[in-house]
C-alpha cells in the first residue's frame, strides 16, 4: 500500500436518500480535479451477498461492474463521475464479509480462537479497504458506509473505520458526516437539532466527524453554520451547506466546489490545494445547460413507477441528449398499462421521438412491450431494445415477419412452439440464484457493413451482459430471411450479441447493458446516435413540435 494514501469515510446521518453516493461521487471528480488518484468503496450493511438477488422494489438498479460484481447503483454514479477502475472490491456487503470468516472458520484457520465480531468481522472489513489501497496507487480510498447511523447493521462498519482512524491516525483519515437540517414548514425555520442528535450517536461510537456536509431544501446561514459547529464540535468553515439543487445532479460537483468542500479536504491533510481543472465536464455541463433541440424519449417498462430501477438507462439516455445538445424529456410508460388498451399505445407513442425498452425479468408486462416495440418498427420510429428489450425486439419480429407463430421465449413461456430466446446447456443445469447468470464484460465482434460498426466505428467491442436467456441461434436463417441483421456476436462462442433492422431508420438492440459504460463525459455511442435518430425522426413526423 502507497503510505501516503489518504482514507476519507462518509457517513449518512438521520434519514437515508440524502444523496450520499452522487456527494461521494462528486468529491470523487473534485479530488481528481486537482491531479489526485481517487478510488470509492461502497459498504453495504445487508445480509444478502450483493444485490443480485433483490427485488427492484427493495433495491433499485442492479449495477454490473466489467469483472461481472452485481452492485449497488452507488457503483454506477462512481463509475460515471471518477475514472476510477471498478470491480468487485469496490463493492462489499455484510454478507461477504461473514460469508468469508465463516468460511474461514470452517476450514480452521482461526486455530481454535472464539470467532467474534471485533475483531474477526472488523479485521475482514479493514482488510477489504486496504486491499483497494494496495491494489492501486492511489492518493484516496473513498468509502460510503450505506445506512444511516444508528441503524444496528452497521456498527461493525463504523467500528472498523474509528480502527482504521486509530491506526493511522487523523493526518491520513478524514470523517465526513451527511446529514439533514430540515425545514419545518409551519415555522419555516431550519433545525438543527437531528443533525446534533446524529453526531452524538456518531461520537458515542467513537467516530469524530471533521466535516458536516449539510443537506438542506435552503442554503445554510452564518448563523446556522456556526451553531452546527458549537454543538457538534467542528469548524465552522467545515460546516458545509448542500442546499437542494433544482436542476441535474451533475451540478453537484460545482456547487461543492463553490462551497470550497474540495479545499476543506485537502486542507485537512495538509495539501496543496493545486490549480482545479475539470475540462471534460465543463464542456458536458455546458450543452447539458444549453440546449439548442429537443427530443422525447419513451422508456417502456415493468418498474417505470421507481426512481431507481433504471438509473443507468436514464442517465446514458441524458447523456445521449447532451451530446446532441438536446433537451431531454423521458416519458415513462407502464409496459403493463399498454396491455389493458391498444388506443393507448397510439396516444403515448404519437407525441414521442424514439422508444427505448430496458431490461427486465419474468412475464409481467411482456406483451405491452411487444406492442411498444411493434408500434416502433411499423411507424419507422427509432428504437432501442436492451438486454430483454432485444429478446422482445425477437419475439416481436419472428411473430410478425419470419411466420412463427407463438413465438416466445422460454422464460415466459416453457411450452412455446418456437423458443427463440432460450437457455443454454450451461445455464440449463444451474441450480442457484445468486452470481450466475452470465455477467460482465465480454467480446462482440461487430460485423462488417452494419450499423452498429458505422456507430462505434471499430470492430472488437467490449459491453457487459447480466443475463441468462441467448438468441436460439437455429432460428438465424429464418430472420434473416425476414430481413434482421445480426450486428454484433460473441466471436469465441457465437452467441447473438446485436440485432438491427437495415429497412429501419433506427432499430437496435443489444443483449448486452451499454448503459453501465456511458458517462457525461464520454456517451455511449449508441446512445448519443439513438437520440440523433430520435432528433432526426421528430424533425421530419413532426416539425411543428
Ligand atoms: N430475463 C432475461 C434474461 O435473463 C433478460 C435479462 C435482462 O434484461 N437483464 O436473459
Amino acid at each position: 500500500m502507497n503510505i501516503n494514501t489518504k482514507f476519507i469515510f462518509v457517513t449518512g446521518g438521520v434519514c437515508s436518500s440524502l444523496g450520499k453516493g452522487i456527494s461521494i461521487a462528486s468529491l470523487g471528480l473534485l479530488l481528481e480535479g486537482h491531479g489526485c488518484n481517487v478510488s470509492i468503496i461502497k459498504m453495504d450493511p445487508y445480509l444478502n451477498i450483493d444485490p443480485g438477488t433483490m427485488s427492484p422494489f427493495q433495491h433499485g438498479e442492479v449495477y454490473v461492474t466489467e469483472d461481472g460484481a452485481e452492485t449497488d447503483l452507488d457503483l454506477g454514479y462512481y463509475e460515471r463521475f471518477t475514472s476510477g477502475e471498478y470491480t468487485r472490491k469496490n463493492s462489499v456487503t455484510t454478507g461477504q464479509i461473514y460469508h468469508a470468516v465463516i468460511q474461514r472458520e470452517r476450514r480452521g484457520d482461526y486455530l481454535g480462537r472464539t470467532v467474534q465480531v471485533i475483531p474477526h468481522i472488523t479485521d475482514e472489513i479493514k482488510s477489504r479497504i486496504y486491499n483497494v489501497a494496495a491494489a492501486y496507487d492511489l492518493d484516496f480510498v473513498m468509502v460510503e458506509i450505506g445506512g444511516t447511523v444508528g441503524d444496528i447493521e452497521s456498527i461493525p462498519f463504523l467500528e472498523a473505520i474509528r480502527q482504521i482512524r486509530q491506526e493511522l491516525g487523523s493526518n491520513r483519515v478524514l470523517n465526513v458526516h451527511l446529514t439533514l437540517v430540515p425545514t419545518l414548514s409551519g415555522a419555516g425555520e431550519q433545525k438543527t437539532k437531528p443533525t446534533q442528535h446524529s453526531v452524538k450517536e456518531l461520537m458515542e461510537l467513537g467516530i469524530i466527524p471533521d466535516i458536516l456536509l449539510c443537506r438542506s431544501s435552503q442554503p445554510l446561514s452564518a448563523d446556522l453554520k456556526s451553531k452546527i459547529a458549537l454543538f457538534c464540535n467542528v469548524s465552522e468553515r467545515n460546516v458545509i451547506s448542500a442546499p437542494d439543487i433544482k436542476g441535474s445532479i451533475y451540478q453537484i460537483p460545482f456547487m461543492f466546489h463553490e462551497n470550497e468542500y474540495d479545499s476543506i479536504v485537502l486542507e485537512h491533510f495538509k495539501m496543496d490545494v493545486k490549480r482545479f481543472s475539470v475540462p471534460a465536464w465543463d464542456k458536458f455541463m455546458k450543452s447539458l445547460l444549453n440546449p439548442t433541440q429537443e427530443v422525447r424519449i419513451a422508456v417502456v417498462g415493468k418498474y417505470i413507477s421507481l426512481q431507481d430501477s433504471y438509473r443507468s438507462i436514464y442517465e446514458a439516455i441524458i447523456h445521449g441528449a447532451a451530446a446532441n445538445n438536446a433537451r431531454l424529456d423521458i416519458v415513462r410508460v407502464d409496459s403493463e398499462d399498454l396491455e389493458k388498451t391498444s388506443e393507448l399505445v397510439e396516444e403515448i407513442f404519437q407525441e414521442v421521438d424514439g422508444i427505448l425498452v430496458p431490461g427486465g425479468f419474468g412475464d409481467r408486462g411482456i406483451e405491452g412491450k411487444i406492442m411498444a416495440i411493434s408500434r416502433a418498427r411499423t411507424k419507422g420510429m427509432p428504437f432501442f431494445g436492451i438486454c430483454l428489450g432485444l429478446q422482445c425486439a425477437v419475439i416481436e419480429f419472428g411473430r410478425a415477419m419470419c411466420g412463427l407463430t407463438g413465438a416466445n421465449s422460454k422464460e415466459f413461456d416453457p411450452g412455446t412452439p418456437h423458443p427463440v430466446i432460450s437457455l443454454l446447456e450451461d445455464q440449463e443445469i444451474v441450480l442457484e440464484k445468486g452470481g450466475t447468470m452470465r455477467l460482465g464484460a465480454y467480446p462482440c465482434r461487430l460485423g462488417d457493413g452494419t450499423r452498429v460498426r458505422a456507430i462505434y466505428g471499430k470492430e472488437l467491442v467490449m459491453e457487459r451482459h447480466r443475463h441468462r436467456y441467448e438468441f436460439t441461434n437455429r432460428y438465424r436463417e429464418a430472420y434473416e430471411k425476414g430481413g434482421m441483421v445480426f450486428g454484433g456476436t460473441n466471436p469465441a462462442v457465437n452467441l447473438v450479441e446485436t440485432i438491427e433492422l437495415p429497412n429501419h431508420p433506427w432499430f437496435i438492440a443489444t443483449q448486452f447493458h451499454p448503459e453501465f459504460k456511458s458517462k457525461p463525459t464520454d456517451p455511449h455511442p449508441l446512445f448519443r446516435d439513438f437520440i440523433r435518430a430520435s432528433i432526426e425522426y421528430r424533425e421530419k413526423s413532426n416539425p411543428s413540435r
